[in-house]
């Protein structure tokens, strides 16, 4: 057996205190610490997964190599440590009632009351241990959706209580995320909170090992000694996390605290070295001290909520901060753009960002956009639905083809250049189905996209259940707008590029899904450089 050290991370007192950006940070240290670690979300919702959530519930919807459609904090996890994640990654509750009650049909407990203890925690313990046991991790860290007295979390909470018994001292661990308000009237920080919230822990039989404390203002030693004594916890397991001016700030932040000691010295661990951020900061240096700025609009229908685009705005700072830029993002509803308003809406960006998508509201704006820019050599990048609404563009006002869509937004259309896939026909079911994760794409070498991943075969991760008709393949091709990537075995076109364009590439995937601090994405390098080439 392998002798997996298990951290979970709890929240209190608030929603959005950062628990997954927390959890990232500290799982950076002890990787830089020598230590192979995954981190795992565990979601309190009734979904099986959150592939059927609209972005506004619940922000961007990720989506990992192995084709699970996850929260998004998968993506902060793959973009701080570098390593992909996976389906076991992310479970949620609607996941493990599915189980249960699955195998309660089939018998698995017959004879037996099924019960939300013992069969609803094993569940959940089970699903903790699967990363602990596939021997790749030294260290699994486990968030806990939700926050600390919810109703929904008490399984998990209960989960934990029993894993921390199980599994022994030295072996799991409970970091706690609360917050320390201000009173700005008073003057005062405030330990109430974040003590009612360790009391309603511990009436669930759990004691939080180590406190991280959200808070705008330093905390101090008299803080400190406060919390220790009101929360049974000690006190240099007490630890500030003052607000950043970015997440990616929040590694080295832990780091002066020494979060990362304390998890080491609480788990009876030995780190091989010490934890040398170097690379991190590298990047931290572009992105702080840009050599200058660069415009680039994101044309989608959830430009309100941020969290709704969440891998591409990262995808983009990343990119900027290589070309030692910083990209400022317009964010532009779809809804607002037409034919009309086009060039007055984009006036002054130096590149434009088609956002992916599903339904129909505002794809003629998207259209609009795409003919704006394709028209006056902007630098495009169409992701997804955006790459659909570039090919419905040429088609429309190249090909003169009258009407062209796709299927998806009008089944009547007389020309569907995106068409539904072969295999999507017969499905009804909506959770799960689209073509999701990670599939193979040979690109032509005489092609932009050759030039941006030098290489002939790639891998990208997708979502969508419509595709570029091959029908007008020839139509679109001779008239200019040239497929450039494809599936090897499938024929599916993956990427559309306009040759005689200054730099315009669709592409059917999702390269957003795949940059990280460390490795950012080519196709986003290449998009920022070629919005900053003046020429
Ligand atoms: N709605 C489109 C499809 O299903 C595009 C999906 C997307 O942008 N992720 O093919």
């Amino acid at each position: 057996m392998p002798n997996t050290k298990y951290i979970f991370v709890t929240g209190g007192v608030s929603s959005s205190l950062g628990k997954g950006i927390i959890a990232a940070s500290l799982a950076k240290l002890l990787q830089a610490s020598g230590f192979s670690v995954t981190i795992q979300k565990l979601d309190p919702y009734l979904n099986v997964d959150p592939g059927t959530l609209n972005p506004y519930e619940h922000g961007e919807c990720f989506v990992t190599n192995d084709g699970a459609e996850t929260d998004l904090d998968l993506g902060h996890y793959e973009r701080f440590l570098n390593i992909p994640t996976s389906q076991a990654n992310n479970v949620t509750t609607g996941r493990i009632y599915q189980t249960v009650i699955n195998k309660e049909r089939k018998g698995d407990y017959l004879g037996k009351t099924v019960q939300i203890i013992p069969h609803i925690t094993n569940e959940i313990k089970r699903r903790v241990k699967i990363l602990g046991q596939t021997g790749e991790y030294d260290i699994v860290i486990t968030e806990i959706g939700g926050t600390v007295g919810d109703i929904e979390s008490l399984p998990y909470v209960e989960s934990v209580r029993q894993l921390k018994w199980d599994l022994g001292k030295h072996n799991a661990i409970v970091i706690h995320l609360t917050l320390i308000p201000y009173l700005a009237a008073a003057k005062e920080l405030k330990t109430k909170p974040t003590q009612h919230s360790v009391k309603e822990l511990m009436q669930s039989g759990v004691s939080p090992d180590i406190l991280v404390c959200r808070t705008e203002h330093h905390i101090g030693e008299d803080i400190k000694r406060k919390l220790a004594l009101f929360c049974n916890v000690d006190k240099d397991a007490i630890i500030e996390s003052i607000d950043a001016k970015t997440i990616y700030d929040v590694p080295n932040l832990m780091l002066a605290e020494g979060l990362h000691e304390v998890v080491l010295k609480k788990l009876d661990l030995k780190a091989s070295k010490k934890p040398s951020l170097s690379k991190w900061n590298e990047f931290l240096d572009h992105y702080k001290n840009p050599e200058g700025t660069i415009d680039i609009g994101l044309v989608g229908k959830y430009i309100e909520l941020q969290d709704a685009y969440k891998s591409i705005l990262e995808a983009l700072d990343h990119a900027g901060a290589h070309n030692k830029l910083k990209v400022i993002i317009h964010p532009i509803h779809s809804e607002d753009l037409n034919e009309e308003n086009a060039a007055e809406k984009l006036k002054g960006l130096k590149g434009l960002v088609v956002a992916p998508g599903f339904g129909d509201r505002g794809i003629e704006g998207k259209i609009a956009a795409v003919r704006y820019v394709r028209e006056n050599n902007i630098p495009f990048l169409g992701i997804c639905l955006g790459m659909q609404m570039a090919v419905i563009e040429f088609a429309r006002n190249v090909l003169n083809l009258k009407n062209a869509n796709s299927t998806e937004m009008s089944r009547s259309t007389p020309h569907p250049v995106i068409d539904i896939m072969e295999d999507q026909k017969m499905v009804t079911e909506k959770g799960g189905t689209m073509r999701l994760g990670a599939w193979d794409c040979k690109i032509v070498k005489k092609s932009k996209a050759f030039g941006v991943y030098g290489e002939e075969l790639i891998s990208e991760r997708h979502r969508h259940r419509y595709e570029f008709n091959n029908d007008y393949l020839d139509q679109l091709s001779d008239a200019g707008l040239v497929p450039t990537g494809l599936n090897p075995k499938t024929g599916l076109v993956e990427i559309v590029e306009i040759p005689s364009h200054k730099w315009f590439v669709g592409v059917q995937y999702h390269p957003e899904y795949k940059s990280t601090v460390l490795n950012p994405h080519p196709l986003f390098i290449a998009f920022v450089k070629a919005c900053a080439d003046d020429k």
